[in-house]
């Protein structure tokens, strides 16, 4: 199998009826951009910039951080990169970023993280805005926000970005060729109002692990509930219809970058419901390009919309029977 994955890295991700599914990296490591040629993927879909916080002893330096994101950009070569600002606090809580009321959250997935964290600093945003401006001199930026859930909260973070873009323009220093803004769907508050958003963004990426630990308000990180809820559970496959189909016709990417992605009968759900860009783990990638160059998804489709209509009691198992009696 490993040589079969290694013989299709040059070769474009699509099903037998045609369609181009966008395969790339999850990534948080500037060694993990290498990666990227050894999958043949097509980008890095979620850069995790929070690590290079999190096995810091100090916060890093915006010059660091520039550092980073120019090495980072510059081995990705021609493959896109979206670098998601930094995830940080709640359970990812670092000595040098404290509450000012300590640390001690009851619930720190629901609590003072991400977005929620860069807002309120704003010196910490400034300074990664500053920093992927910089890095990102002559080419395209993707950035995106975590955890947005109100869409007042993507609007200050992208007006943090513009005004280190007007900054730097006053500065006559050579700015990006394009910036691309992105929000995160992983609270599910935000599927509410997608209608208010969609039109301000230029892509949206569905995180799948965070959205499931709040759709089912079971934490992700308790093992005691690892095995409860499926991904493939009609609640879920149900929501993430009805993400696609809010986001209608606006012209913007839609990619799911949870582990979800990553895994097959995952994704054969996830293209049979309409997404076509997938960002996830890089050992994954040759199997999902293998399994994408095996389905129809006209026929996957068509499967779908019967299974969401009637839920199966056992979805994998229905899911499992399609692709086995397909010879996927
Ligand atoms: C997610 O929540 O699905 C996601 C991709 O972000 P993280 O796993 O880093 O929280
Ligand atoms: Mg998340």
């Amino acid at each position: 199998r490993q040589a079969a994955y290694a013989a299709l890295r040059e070769v474009e991700p699509r099903t037998l009826d045609g369609e181009r599914i966008t395969v790339m990296i999850n990534a948080g490591l500037r060694d993990d951009v290498p990666m990227l040629n050894l999958t043949g993927a097509d980008g890095i879909g979620l850069y995790r910039t929070e690590f290079q916080f999190l096995v810091s002893a100090t916060l890093p330096s915006r010059e660091r951080q520039t550092r980073l994101y120019r090495d980072v950009l510059e081995a990705a070569g021609n493959r896109p990169v979206v670098f998601r600002t930094v995830d940080i606090g709640g359970d990812k809580a670092l000595p040098y970023l404290r509450h000012d009321d300590g640390n001690d959250e009851e619930n720190p997935a629901m609590g003072w993280r991400a977005l929620r964290v860069a807002l309120e600093r704003e010196g910490l945003l400034k300074a990664q805005a500053r920093a992927l401006l910089e890095a990102s001199a002559g080419r395209t930026l993707n950035v995106m926000f975590p955890m947005v859930s109100e869409p007042w909260e993507f609007d200050a973070a992208r007006a943090v970005f513009e005004r280190q873009l007007e900054f730097l323009r006053k500065q006559k220093r050579m700015l990006p060729e394009a910036i691309r803004y992105g929000a995160m769907l992983e609270v599910p508050a935000l599927a509410e109002v997608l209608d208010l958003i969609v039109p301000r963004l230029s892509f949206l990426s569905i995180g799948t692990n965070d959205l499931t630990q709040f759709l089912f308000a079971a934490d992700r990180a308790n093992p005691k509930l690892a095995e409860r809820y499926d991904w493939l559970s009609p609640s879920i496959l149900r929501f993430l219809r009805r993400i696609l189909r809010d986001v209608g016709s606006h012209p913007i990417d839609v990619t799911v970058c949870g582990e979800m992605g990553g895994r097959r009968l995952e994704a054969l759900a996830l293209i049979g419901l309409g997404i076509r860009r997938l960002s996830i783990t890089p050992v994954a990638v040759g199997p999902i390009k293998e399994l994408v160059s095996r389905i129809h998804v006209g026929e996957l489709r068509a499967a779908m919309e019967q299974w969401l209509a009637h839920p199966p009691a056992d979805m994998r198992g229905a899911l499992l029977e399609w692709a086995t009696s397909r010879g996927i």
